[in-house]
């Protein structure tokens, strides 16, 4: 059940976007985007690594272990597209979303934005790709800086670029507010007094000010009223129809990710469990982990509730994730091969991949 009043991306977007998953490589890539007419990858991970280390001591501190926050995640995202991903608090998703824009530096692995390679890209090259690269945060009220006026903090962007003089920055400016919504007076104003819904509407604006091509959706509506969620995602696929954007988005709400997104990544302790199109993922989750999500999802229909599935079992540390499949400390059907072995992402669908031993031999 998506959002009270949200009209789903393929009711607005002037680009049928049919999503694919091809099999996974021998890395057990997740490859979303090439052989079925999609376009050629916009953003292209490959076995990205993210381990933080821990360390104890307060004067000569000493690394006592990691966090294996991402732990070999790869992916693609087509251009015009919009990929969610999704999973529970702490399994490494917004830490993915921060990799591919460079603002943490990965501990290995690749990120391809078009034909260029970022964690090698020096300093003044990663630069200039970042206005091209832009990010809307969770809370758009920590966002935002309270001591400068909105037009300041949508400005600011463009002068500090370079990109434009105080009266072309204001003519961007107002531009830009009334893109998403609001009146250009309000560039006047400061955040506070404004609505948590149009403090997001302003952290979107920021993040178009430099003419992105590719925005990281991190958590944008979670804080929000559900009536104000419904018209800040029916914004961002105008923007998105209107501007040629290709978006990540970063949630947990696998309603909103069902009814926004192309296609679904779904994210377990630092790893891909579970990838494909959208609505075959929603209509047939198959991981066992995807399933549970889903059972917590309410159906529209009275009478058509699905079966809640309870995880029980210990929620593993990133700090030390369990051998074999990562999940199975809380899998109902965890059976001997899992604690050994891990489980490759392999295709059961067209496009629908799952990291499991139970369609292994399929
Ligand atoms: Fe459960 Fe085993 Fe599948 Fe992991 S591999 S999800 S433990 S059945």
């Amino acid at each position: 059940m998506g959002p009270a009043g949200y009209t789903p991306s393929s009711m607005t977007s002037p680009m049928a976007v049919s999503p694919h998953v091809p099999p996974a490589t021998e890395c057990g890539r997740t490859d979303t985007s090439t052989s079925a007419g999609l376009q050629k990858p916009l953003i292209d991970v490959r076995n990205l690594v993210k381990h933080f280390p821990v360390t104890a001591g307060m004067f000569f501190s000493r690394r006592t272990g990691v966090v294996r926050a991402v732990d070999g995640v790869s992916f693609a995202i087509p251009k015009g597209a919009t990929v969610g991903l999704v999973g529970e608090s702490g399994c490494g998703k917004s830490t993915v979303a921060r990799l591919l824009l460079r603002l943490i530096e990965p501990t290995s692995g690749e990120v391809w934005f078009g034909e260029t390679e970022l964690t090698k890209a020096p300093p003044e090259q990663m630069r200039r790709l970042r206005r091209d690269m832009q990010i809307v945060f969770q809370d758009p009220h920590s966002s935002l800086n309270p001591r400068r006026r909105v037009g300041e903090i949508i400005g600011r962007p463009l002068m500090i670029h370079g990109l434009a003089n105080k009266r072309q920055a204001t003519e961007r400016v107002h531009e830009l507010l009334s893109m998403v919504g609001l009146s250009p007076a309000m560039a006047s104003r400061f955040p506070h007094e404004f609505s948590g819904g149009q403090r997001q509407r302003i952290g979107i604006a920021r993040a178009l000010a430099l003419n992105p091509s590719f925005v990281v959706l991190d958590e944008p509506t979670s804080s929000l009223d559900v009536s104000v969620q419904a018209q800040i995602l029916n914004l961002l696929n105008d923007l998105k129809a209107k501007l040629g954007l290709t978006y990540l988005f970063v949630s947990h709400n696998l309603s909103v990710v069902e009814y926004f997104c192309d296609l679904t990544l779904v994210m377990y302790l630092g790893k891909i469990v579970e990838a494909g199109p959208s609505d075959v993922l929603h209509a047939e989750p198959l991981h066992p982990y995807t399933k549970a999500l889903m059972s917590a999802v309410l159906v529209p229909e009275v009478g058509q509730q699905r079966e809640r599935i309870i995880l029980t079992g210990e929620i593993p540390s990133p700090m030390n994730p369990p051998q074999g499949c990562r999940f199975h400390t809380r899998c109902p059907y965890a059976m001997d091969v899992c604690k050994a072995v891990e489980p490759a992402l392999s295709e059961q669908a067209a496009g629908h991949q799952v990291a499991c031993h139970l369609y292994q031999s399929r």
